[in-house]
């Protein structure tokens, strides 16, 4: 059976020449980028040219890119990070509606006695300037908040954000790991101090990450060991992911506007489709300001597990909530939060779309989504003789 992969949000498939680039650090550039003699030179050298190309997709500097094991690394860097260097701001800002990364991080540090205030959102997920305002303090030492969310697409308003943190001079972090590589990003223009970076959403390897740092941003080191990454990130370079995510970055910046506007068109064709033949759904999130590859709409009546498994019977991959808590069987938090009703809030349905996708694979998606939910409605219904 073919598989029909609409989980793009969770992870990607590697490029193809995302892996051609790696495979020679495997076996043959394989010296520790540490050492001086020229095969480990070589591999800094290779790191070094991926910094840079990592660096561009985001309009940095690429002494500013520090890279880490991946996403969740990149966030909790970014949050004990700072939390560590100075006591006395011991206020985070974030909202409710993050990835476990940055919730757990801040769940964990107010066991510590660090205060955090989690902003709401509203019923598309955007959060309210005027709230963020009202809840910075004197002791506010970082407002982390996340530039698009892994659920529904939202996509925050990142600019404002950053001006209301530069007026009272706080740092503002975002966790870019869904919007990097799907939205047009220049730190500098937007405000960014800190941004979380993910390979694996961008068609590169799993287990490689980044955190930007603007210069002059001062974090203290959550990792101690070697000298590696300026001395802010211990532990060997792991050189093939650093290379492939190298890669995957270049090759999505050569081309994100084509890439951008391929994903809206599978999305908004997808959307349109649904609600013209499928009754009694909602769509989460907002229709303006959302990922270009994200859908998530909840079907009445429906479990989405049980959705999930039905469509995996056809070779269809898609999620419920995100890929982390879709293991979980209590409401999404990013559903609670906008405030999905009983009726719609476990049956959601998250399909993202991603380069590899095309319209005749949505067809196949829609047609058997649409006698899924039929079947599953009628069972529920009718009940199981
Ligand atoms: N932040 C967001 C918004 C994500 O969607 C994810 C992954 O799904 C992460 C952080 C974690 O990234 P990683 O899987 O690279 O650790």
């Amino acid at each position: 059976m073919n598989t029909y992969y609409f989980d793009n949000g969770a992870t990607t498939a590697l490029k193809q020449e995302v892996i051609d680039e790696m495979i020679p650090y495997f076996n043959e550039v394989y010296g520790n980028p540490s050492s001086i003699y020229a095969l480990s030179r070589n591999a800094k050298k290779a790191i070094e040219n991926a910094r840079e190309q990592i660096a561009n997709l985001i309009c940095a500097d690429k002494q500013e890119i520090y890279f880490t094991s991946g996403g969740t690394e990149a966030d909790n860097m970014a949050i004990r990070g700072t939390m560590e260097i100075n006591k006395v701001k011991n206020h985070i800002i974030t909202t409710k509606i993050e990835h476990p990364a940055i919730l757990n991080t801040c769940k964990f540090l107010e066991q510590k006695g660090v205060e955090v205030t989690y902003l709401n959102v509203d019923e598309k997920g955007f959060i309210n300037l005027k709230e963020l305002k009202n809840s910075i303090k004197e002791n506010t030492g970082i407002i982390s908040i996340m530039f698009a969310n892994n659920e529904i697409g939202t996509i925050e308003p990142v600019v404002e954000i950053g001006k209301i943190a530069k007026e009272k001079n706080i740092i503002f972090h975002t966790d870019g790991v869904q919007a990097v590589g799907n939205i047009e990003i220049d730190v500098n223009k937007m405000g960014i101090d800190m941004l979380s970076i993910s390979s694996h959403k961008i068609y590169g390897p799993k287990g490689i990450g980044a955190l930007y740092i603007k210069k002059g941003i001062n974090i203290q080191k959550i990792i101690f060991g070697g000298a590696q990454e300026k001395n802010l990130r211990a532990g060997t370079e792991n050189v093939p992911g650093i290379i492939g995510f190298g890669k995957a970055a270049e090759l999505i910046n050569n081309n994100l506007n084509k890439h951008i506007i391929k994903l809206k068109e599978l999305r908004d064709y997808y959307i349109n489709e649904i609600k013209k033949r499928i009754p009694r759904i909602k769509i989460n999130g907002s229709i303006e300001k959302r990922l270009p590859g994200n859908a998530n709409i909840s079907f009445e009546g429906i479990d989405s597990t049980s959705l999930i498994l039905e469509l995996d019977n056809y070779g269809i991959c898609a999620s419920g909530g995100s890929a982390c808590s879709s293991k979980e069987k209590k409401p999404s938090h990013v559903l609670s939060a906008i405030g999905v009703s009983e009726k719609f809030i476990n049956g959601a349905l998250r399909t993202t779309f991603g380069d590899f996708n095309n319209k005749r694979e949505v067809d196949y998606l829609l047609n058997n989504l649409e006698k899924i939910i039929s079947k599953l409605r009628n069972i529920n219904n009718e009940g199981i003789l």
